[in-house]
C-alpha cells in the first residue's frame, strides 16, 4: 500500500516551499505533481520578492519575513536561484500619484519598513532610459529578486535530500477520508492514502477542495508578460510605476479604456542575464492562458510610456499566466475546521514567489500544531472568508 505521512498536491513553488520545510522538520513527505515541477503559474510569472506593493500592516510585515528567509536559503540550498537584492522603486506619472506614493511611504515606516521617496534626479540617476516628465517615486531597499523556475527546482532538489518522494505526472482525481481521518487518494497513477494532505494546487486548489466538498474561494486571474533580448542594461533594479498598486488593489486610475480594461501597469524587471521582463495586466478571463496580442500590445505602450527609447528594443517572446487570486489579496494558509489533517496553501495571488519561503516555514510548524509560529495565522484562515460572497 502506498501509504504516506503527508501529501502535497502541487509541485509549483508553494508546493515546493512547504516539501523543503516539512521535510527539514523530520516528516516523510510526498508531493504529487500532474504535470512537471513548476509548469503552472509558477513558470509563468516574474521573480519579485517584494515588500513595497503589499498593504502597509500585516501583508508588508509578512513579506519581509519571507524576504530574510529567502536570503537563509541561499545558504541552505545547494542549486544556485539567481538571487539579487537590489531593491526596488515605483514611479510617479503626476503630483496625484506622489501624493499619494508619500502617504504609503509614511504608512510603511510607521509599520517599520525602511521606505523612502526618490526625486526627478533620483530617477535620473537609475535609469538614463527613463521619460524626462516622471515626477519622482519611492523605493523599498529590501526587495530583492530571483529565477522562480529555478527556486522551485532549488527547494524540492533540497527537500528530496531530506527525503521527500517527488512523483510527477500525477493528477489527483479524487480525495476521500475514511473513519480513522486517513485520506485515500485516487491519482492517474493508482492510489495512495495519506494522514495528512496539504492543498497546494494554486489556481486548481478550489477543483481539489471540492473533491472534499471544501469550498475555496480563488480564481485565476490572468497576466501578460513580456520578455526582451539582452541587450544594454535598461536599469539595475525593479521598477513598477504607482498605478500598479492602484490596479492590484481594485480603484481607479487616469488611463485609457483598454489599459484599464486589461489592468495594464508597468513592471520592469531585468533579469541576471540582462534580458528584461515587461508586464503586466491583470484580468479575469478563465484558465485560458493564449497570449492575446491586444493585452501585448497595451503593456508594451505602457512600457514605452515610462522608457520612451524601448520602441527600438527588441523582444524574444510573450507569455501569460494565472495568478490564483482571492478577494482580500491574502492566500490561504490554513487547516480546515471540519476535516482533520487537511491543509490549504494556496491563493498567493501575484505573490506567491515573495511569500513562498514564509508560506512554506509557516504551513510547517501548523502541522507540528506548534503556537508561536513565525507569523500570525489568523489572517490567512479559511474560515475568514465563511460568510464572505466572493465577487470579481
Ligand atoms: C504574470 C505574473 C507575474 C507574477 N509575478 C510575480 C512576482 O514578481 N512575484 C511574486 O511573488 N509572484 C508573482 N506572481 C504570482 C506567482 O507566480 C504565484 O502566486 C505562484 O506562482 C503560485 O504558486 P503555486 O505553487 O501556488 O501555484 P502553481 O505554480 O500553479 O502550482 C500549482 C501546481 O499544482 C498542480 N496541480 C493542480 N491540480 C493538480 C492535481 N489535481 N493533481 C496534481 N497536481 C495538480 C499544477 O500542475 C501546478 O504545478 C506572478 C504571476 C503572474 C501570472
Amino acid at each position: 500500500m502506498n501509504h504516506r505521512e503527508i501529501v502535497i498536491i502541487g509541485g509549483g513553488i508553494i508546493g515546493a516551499a512547504i516539501a523543503y520545510y516539512t521535510s527539514r522538520a523530520g516528516y516523510e513527505v510526498t508531493v504529487l505533481e500532474k504535470n512537471a515541477l513548476a509548469s503552472g503559474t509558477s513558470s509563468k510569472c516574474d521573480g519579485n520578492i517584494l515588500a513595497i506593493d503589499k498593504d502597509p500592516g500585516f501583508d508588508s510585515q509578512m513579506s519581509v519575513v519571507s524576504q530574510d528567509l529567502v536570503k537563509e536559503l541561499t545558504n541552505e540550498l545547494d542549486i544556485p536561484f539567481e538571487y539579487r537584492n537590489p531593491g526596488s522603486i515605483l514611479v510617479c506619472e503626476n503630483e496625484d500619484e506622489m501624493e499619494a506614493a508619500a502617504k504609503w511611504v509614511a504608512q510603511q515606516q510607521e509599520a517599520g519598513l525602511p521606505f523612502t521617496m526618490l526625486d526627478r534626479n533620483d530617477l535620473k540617476n537609475e535609469s538614463k532610459y527613463f521619460a524626462d516628465d516622471l515626477h519622482g517615486g519611492l523605493e523599498c531597499p529590501t526587495d530583492a529578486t530571483v529565477n522562480p523556475y529555478l527556486l522551485t527546482y532549488s527547494l524540492m532538489e533540497k527537500a528530496k535530500q531530506l527525503g521527500t518522494t517527488v512523483i510527477t505526472g500525477t493528477e489527483v482525481r479524487n480525495l476521500e477520508t475514511d473513519i480513522y481521518n486517513n485520506f485515500n487518494i485516487s491519482t492517474s497513477k493508482g492510489e495512495f492514502t495519506a494522514k495528512k494532505v496539504i492543498n497546494a494546487a494554486g489556481v486548481w486548489a478550489p477543483h481539489i477542495g471540492h473533491m472534499l466538498g471544501v469550498d475555496i474561494p480563488i480564481k485565476p486571474r490572468k497576466g501578460h508578460i513580456i520578455v526582451s533580448s539582452r541587450q544594454n542594461p535598461v536599469g539595475p533594479r525593479k521598477v513598477m510605476e504607482f498605478g500598479y498598486l492602484i490596479s492590484k488593489f481594485g480603484g481607479e486610475r487616469q488611463v485609457d479604456e483598454v489599459t484599464e480594461k486589461y489592468g495594464a501597469a508597468l513592471v520592469f524587471e531585468p533579469t541576471e542575464s540582462q534580458n528584461f521582463l515587461l508586464g503586466s495586466s491583470r484580468e479575469f478571463a478563465g484558465f485560458n492562458t493564449t497570449v492575446n496580442m491586444e493585452v501585448i500590445k497595451c503593456v508594451a505602450r505602457r512600457a514605452i510610456r515610462f522608457y520612451p527609447s524601448m520602441k527600438n528594443m527588441n523582444i524574444i517572446r510573450t507569455y501569460a499566466g494565472l495568478r490564483p487570486w482571492t478577494s482580500d489579496h491574502l492566500p490561504i494558509v490554513s487547516k480546515v475546521d471540519d476535516i482533520p489533517g487537511f491543509y490549504i496553501a494556496a491563493g498567493h495571488e501575484g505573490d506567491g514567489i515573495s511569500l513562498a519561503a514564509v508560506t512554506g516555514k509557516v504551513m510547517a510548524e501548523m502541522i507540528q500544531d506548534q503556537d508561536d509560529t513565525i507569523i500570525p495565522t489568523e489572517p490567512l484562515r479559511l474560515s475568514r472568508f465563511k460568510h464572505a460572497e466572493v465577487k470579481t
